[in-house]
């Protein structure tokens, strides 16, 4: 059952409790509503791609209820810190690299050393933040493949009994989605076109570069979407799938039961439950890449993860850190 809840100081309460639990919970902002997450929990954000039924992993947009708050996880170039103050709070959400002590799951950031942030501007979405006192990762609260919701009701066709609750502030005013600038490189690049203009941008900053492919075509992501442009994680030594048995200098992932043998080992998930092994994938694949190569790995092994729930995504990954890799 998904509770629907009131946009009034209990209802806000209630909901930031059921975030900090590790519940998910819908809620709206002024583009669209977001289907949130504690952005700290790896397993709470592994659930979100799980209720969105996601094939594949892609970074979300992490919620604060400040610049300040926001800026305590990511670093603030100069760039950063002027459209912070002319645009948040707003549908603006900046991409910026990882503090080496920021909390937020790597999930969140799909394994990337960057993370997007954005300080919403609806007051129900800014007292939900404050009150969760926790980063929220969320992307539209909608199933894969599905439009945008801009209503309550919205959330619940394609969500209900999937999460935890949806709170309802109204219509979204927006109604489109956050402009995604990536500030993390030398020159500005707009990621995807959205609440905020580029001319606006532009009058701020000067000229930025619409959207460029990065690594995405190397990857096979195609040109879905400016938004999905983004270069995947990878870890440097080899990546071998599928293994049924590991080799003296290999490292293993574990899936299950683990093989004998090997380097050292990361564990996904002991019982073989495939969302806590999605808020451990790319923490098992940074750990075994260092430790692998610090004691003479020379490759990664990794055991066989079932295709059902959220296996898909998890294999969509390993089959493009297994990909070879060009240049
Ligand atoms: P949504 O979650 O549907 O609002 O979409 C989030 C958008 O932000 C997607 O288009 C992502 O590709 C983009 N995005 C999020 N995090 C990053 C990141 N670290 N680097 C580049 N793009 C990102
Ligand atoms: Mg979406």
């Amino acid at each position: 059952m998904t509770e629907i809840l009131p946009a009034d100081k209990a209802g806000v309460a209630r909901a930031a409790a059921m975030l900090r639990r590790g519940a998910l919970v819908a809620f709206g902002t002024e583009t669209v509503y977001g289907l949130g997450g504690d952005a700290t929990n790896a397993e709470a954000v592994a659930a979100i791609f799980h209720a969105k039924g996601r094939p594949h992993f892609n970074p979300l947009i992490c919620h604060y209820p400040s610049s300040d708050s926001a800026f305590r996880h990511v670093v603030a170039n100069e760039r950063a810190l002027r459209v912070a103050d002319a645009f948040w709070p707003g549908p603006l959400t900046l991409v910026l690299p990882r503090r080496p002590d920021c909390p937020v799951a790597l999930l969140t950031s799909a394994g990337l050393d960057t993370l997007a942030v954005r300080v919403p501007a609806q007051p129900v979405a800014m007292a939900l933040l404050r009150e969760t006192g926790r980063p929220v990762a969320a992307p539209s609260a909608n199933r894969s493949g599905q439009v945008s919701p801009t209503s309550a009701q919205h959330v619940l066709d394609g969500l209900a009994g999937r999460i935890a609750a949806v709170l309802d502030s109204g219509p979204c005013k927006v109604g489109v989605e956050s402009t995604v600038l990536d500030l993390s490189e030398r020159d500005p690049v707009l990621l995807r076109p959205g609440g905020v203009t580029v001319e606006d941008l532009e009058a701020c900053l000067g000229p930025i570069q619409r959207g460029t492919p990065h690594a995405a075509g190397q990857a096979g992501e195609g040109l879905r979407s400016p938004g999905m442009m983004v270069s995947h994680y990878a870890p440097d030594l080899p990546v071998r799938l599928n293994a049924a048995t590991v080799a003296d200098d290999e490292a293993l992932l574990a899936f299950g039961p683990p093989l004998p043998g090997g380097r050292c080992q990361f564990q996904l998930s002991a019982s073989g439950d495939t969302i806590e092994a999605a808020g451990r994938l790319f923490e098992g694949l940074r750990w075994l890449d260092a430790n692998g190569a610090r004691l003479g790995a020379r490759g990664i092994a990794v055991m066989p993860v079932p295709d059902s729930g959220l296996g898909l995504a998890i294999n969509d990954r390993l089959q493009r850190a297994a990909a070879p890799r060009g240049g």
